[in-house]
């Protein structure tokens, strides 16, 4: 029997997926020594601070994870950079193989005058502030206008408007960071338009998204029924599947009958932005339309168009992705998830994803290394084990019990190594 030393850097689905088709892989003649390398205090990637946190349900496939973590052959090296406390070709040197799990998580630039204003954000900065990322609670949301803008067409951008447009006591039973919910209950915002530059027959929204909606009970939402008709007939005869139902779900919003709340959501198409203007801060934004360019005045812009992966030293990116053929990245080097295939997919797409790249990685394994692991690289480094994220986890979910919440997470970094015990 061999035993093969894998180091995954991320603790996001990807990397969880990862480790559990290494696990799934195992026969009586071959075993994994799984080591999972996590920048933050805390695992679950996006399923952490990336998914709104009024879908609870998304994130029960945290329990997947934590049973991964647990088979026996995983262990978890949270608060530990790659590039800072160990470095890409260290790792290489000491295991059988490394695979980047690390994700994407830039925003897009749109490319258009007025980005650099203040009261232009990405969703990539937005997300994370409102879901306790420790680098994120500083970000800036203004929300003293009353109209909010949107740009983008896919499920992040639907996720952002929620937020916004939601009664925010709606918030209370979630996990949404303390500091936002504060924020968002003055918020001055009342209009949140989400801007797709084509028509309905191309948004990348998922119909399960789109079906949520009407269910919201204190914001209006708004498609134009002559915008919908007209992506059915775009369409044509044979509309693909998820572009059907995508519009008979987004006709059934055109349909509803009409709601008077304060707060609304309206859902704008063909609409272009070329510009965002302001004096020192967002004011409006310009849009080319069909029928000619058309102002929209408002105090926030969010862009969620998409993400690049943020740069790791010793790997080489290509159009928004870690280069790699099919995961292979370079000698004992592979990538899975976002970083491997661009910003796209849900959670689970990552499964398949993974096995596939580790069917290629166990076709490459030769003898296994005795190089020793990454305890021989991070010296006296404060390390979250598996056994300290138990005691965090433990710590924000018992936080949130008295206040009827999942958990209440904590942003701070200090804090969170001291709920470990470190
Ligand atoms: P996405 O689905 O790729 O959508 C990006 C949107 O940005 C598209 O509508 C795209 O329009 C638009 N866009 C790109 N460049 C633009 C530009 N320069 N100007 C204006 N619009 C622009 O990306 P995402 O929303 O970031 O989501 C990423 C992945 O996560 C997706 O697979 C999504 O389904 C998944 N996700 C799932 C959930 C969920 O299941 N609840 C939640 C969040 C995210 P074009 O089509 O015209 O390029």
């Amino acid at each position: 029997m061999v035993t093969f030393k894998v180091a995954i850097v991320g603790a996001g689905p990807a990397g969880y997926f990862t480790a559990q088709a290494l696990q799934n892989a195992q026969s009586d003649d071959k075993k994994f020594a799984i080591d999972m390398i996590e920048r933050l205090p805390t695992p679950w990637g996006l399923v952490r601070s990336g998914v709104a946190p009024d879908h609870p349900k998304i994130k029960t496939v945290s329990k997947v994870f934590e049973k991964i973590a647990t088979a026996g052959n995983f262990r978890l090296f949270g608060n530990v950079e790659l590039g800072t406390n160990v470095q890409l070709v260290d790792l290489q040197a000491k295991y059988d193989a490394v695979i980047i799990a690390t994700g994407s998580s830039v925003g897009r630039k749109l490319g258009i005058p007025g980005e650099e204003l203040p009261g232009y954000l990405s969703a990539a900065d937005f997300v994370p502030w409102y879901n306790a990322h420790p680098d994120y609670t500083g970000v800036d949301v203004p929300l003293d206008a009353d109209t909010a803008i949107i740009i983008g067409a896919g499920n992040v951008a639907m996720d952002v408007a929620r937020m916004l447009a939601l009664e925010p006591s709606e918030l209370d039973p979630t996990d949404t960071a303390n500091h936002a919910i504060e924020e968002l209950k003055k918020s001055n915002i009342r209009k949140v338009y989400i801007c797709a530059r084509r028509g309905a027959e191309h948004a990348a929204f998922t119909s399960p998204e789109l079906r949520d909606l009407p269910k919201l009970e204190h914001t209006n939402v708004i498609m134009h029924k002559s915008d919908i008709a007209a992506a059915i007939t775009a369409a044509g005869d044979a509309p693909e599947k998820d572009v059907k139902s995508n519009l008979d779900a987004m006709l059934a919003i055109a349909e509803q009958e009409k709601t008077n709340h304060a707060r609304t959501m309206e859902f704008l198409f063909h609409h272009v932005p070329t510009e965002i203007k302001g004096a020192g801060k967002v004011q409006e934004v310009i849009f080319k339309t069909p029928s000619g360019e058309k102002v929209v005045k408002c105090g926030l812009v969010i862009s969620a168009i998409g993400y690049e992966p943020a740069p790791l030293n010793g790997i080489t990116y290509e159009k928004g992705k870690v280069l790699n053929a099919d995961g292979r990245v370079k000698e004992n080097v592979y990538v899975v998830g976002w970083a491997k295939r661009g910003p796209s997919g849900v959670i689970g797409t990552n499964k398949s994803d993974a096995a596939a790249v580790i069917d290629l990685l166990i076709a490459d394994l030769k003898s296994p290394k005795a190089a020793g692991d990454i305890n021989d690289l991070i010296g006296a480094h404060k390390v979250i084990t598996q056994t300290h994220w138990e005691a965090i986890n433990t710590a924000e979910v018992s936080l949130g019990e008295p206040l009827g919440k999942p958990r209440v997470k904590v942003a701070d970094k200090s804090e969170l190594l001291r709920l470990g015990g470190l």
